[in-house]
């Protein structure tokens, strides 16, 4: 059993706390992988100010040197990732094929970081007046927080970790109380890359207490956040008084539009990856599907057959396709939501209760569940679930689908399932969600393609791809005159 310790000023600390909560693996709850002690508000003050005391060294070491410890951190990443990939299942409850994927993604966007590493450049403006020019410079905040969710708990680390390193950044990391065995790894390879000492800190504990400390410390200047709606948005309007930079990505509600002309094996096929893959516990998870009338009865009954045919069980295990909910208060919540589709009238068409069967007694297990007939009014069509639920939206033709895909105060992702190339553009003209797909579900991204989204999943700079720096540098403007003489003319 592993007791998970702070990093912090270049030393594993454990904390002085006795509050604790155990690492349990959600396939099989009898598998207690560890414990983690809730850390202090102090500790978590002294998470920050090692990152303080480490900013100006690592300002100033040149963004080459840094990105080649980052890229260092990558290839360690490589060389580790089968075992991290088992952790990832075991923790969080992911199959193995779904974490393998999400490592070789962390390693992507370490190494697209890396290289970015050598790119940090400003530009040079011509003036309007004679012998003068200005220059622009990209410079770190300072210290900043990084507070991150369970459902991806290494790339999302990284995607935050890695771009900010590499800006001269130092860092406070609080990972989910319920990952932290993979945070721990991630930073001891981060240590074992060379970084210099309190330029990575890491602070476990309950996001209340420590998540708020780092958030509203003075020497705090940049947070990124990435989790629920509520919790983004309150600690968005806590930070605002000191105007600090606040990156937030937080819930989806994504849909699928199916037309008539579509190809309906690829779209239910997609469809069902998008809604039961990772169980669903995904921010891109697609968790509407919005179907013309014409083709819904073949849809509907297709997508059950599909979702009937899952295999659930120990994500640990080769040949499973969907693993369980990471823990009983989300498994909990799943169940509510299932409720609640169902009192608000909704037609269940599978699913719906807890999975049973070999090997499934002791974990977090949910049904891939269908409901059709939802109506835009009811809460299943309008808020977050985080399970393997997809609400069926029956509409008249592609106006209609449109006006039900964007009624939703989310904006993440979303794609279409159409032959027809016209409605593919006017679909990508009208949808409001920051990152759209065609004929393909709508998950999955690449390291070197921004990732964000609209409305009220998505507050500040994008992150990842050729975006991923915005928010960790200021843009500092330099004006030069090199004329010698007292300026003439334009002065204003
Ligand atoms: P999730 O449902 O994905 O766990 P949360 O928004 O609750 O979403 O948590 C995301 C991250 O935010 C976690 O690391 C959590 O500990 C942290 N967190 C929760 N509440 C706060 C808070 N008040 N201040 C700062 N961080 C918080």
């Amino acid at each position: 059993m592993n007791n998970y310790r702070n990093y912090i000023n270049g030393e594993w600390l454990e904390s002085v706390s006795n509050e604790t909560v155990v690492n349990i693996n959600p396939a099989n709850i009898k598998d207690i992988i560890g414990t983690v002690k809730l850390s202090t508000r102090e500790e978590a003050r002294g998470a920050v100010e090692a990152a303080y005391n480490a900013f100006r060294d690592w300002k100033n070491t040149p963004a080459p040197t840094r990105g080649r410890i980052v890229m260092k951190a990558a290839r360690l990443l490589e060389d580790n990732k089968e075992e991290l990939a088992q952790i990832l299942t075991r923790e969080e409850g992911k199959t193995i094929g779904e974490s393998r994927g999400e490592l070789q993604r962390s390693i992507n966007v370490a190494e697209f970081c890396a290289g970015e590493a050598r790119r940090l450049n400003g530009e040079t403006i011509q003036s309007e007046l004679p012998a003068n020019f200005a220059y622009t410079i990209k410079e770190p905040h300072g210290v900043v927080a990084l507070i991150t969710p369970w459902n991806f708990p290494v790339a999302i680390p990284i995607w935050k970790i890695a771009p900010a390193l590499v800006a001269g950044n130092t860092i406070v990391f609080k990972p989910a109380e319920s990952t932290p065995a993979t945070a721990v790894r991630i930073v001891e390879l981060f240590e074992e890359a060379g970084l210099p000492q309190g330029v990575l800190n890491m602070i476990l504990g309950a996001g209340a207490e420590v998540g708020d400390e780092i958030a509203n410390h003075p020497a705090v200047k940049a947070i990124s956040f990435t989790g629920s709606t509520a919790t983004g948005l309150k600690l968005y309007a806590q930070v605002a008084g000191r105007g600090v930079k606040v990156q937030c990505e937080m819930g989806g509600k994504n849909p699928v539009v199916v037309m008539e002309d579509c190809d309906m094996d690829l779209a239910v096929e997609s469809t069902a990856q998008g809604a039961f893959g990772s169980t669903g516990q995904r921010c891109t998870a697609t968790s509407r599907a919005v179907v013309v009338d014409k083709i819904a009865d073949e849809f509907v009954r297709k997508i059950v057959e599909r979702a009937q045919k899952m295999r659930i069980g120990d994500g640990a295990v080769s040949n499973t396709e969907m693993g369980p909910i990471v823990d009983e208060k989300q498994f909990r919540n799943v169940l509510k939501y299932i409720d609640i589709g169902r009192e608000d009238g909704a037609e269940m068409l599978c699913g719906g209760k807890r999975a049973s069967g070999d090997g499934l007694e002791n974990g977090y297990f949910v049904e891939p569940t269908v409901f059709d007939r939802v109506t835009p009014d009811m809460r299943i069509a309008q808020e977050e679930i985080f399970g393997p639920i997809l609400s069926v939206l029956r509409v008249k033709d592609f106006d209609e689908a449109m006006i039900a895909a964007n009624d939703s105060q989310y904006g993440l992702t979303s794609s279409i399932f159409t032959t027809d190339p016209n409605l593919i553009f006017r679909f990508v003209g009208e949808i409001e969600t920051g990152m759209t797909h065609i004929n393909s579900p709508t998950t999955g991204g690449e390291a070197h393609i921004p990732f964000g989204g609209v409305k009220m999943t998505g507050i500040g700079a994008r992150e990842q791809g050729s975006t991923a720096l915005d928010f960790y540098t200021e843009l500092k403007v330099v004006y030069v005159d090199y004329t010698g003489r007292k300026r003439e003319g334009n002065l204003y």
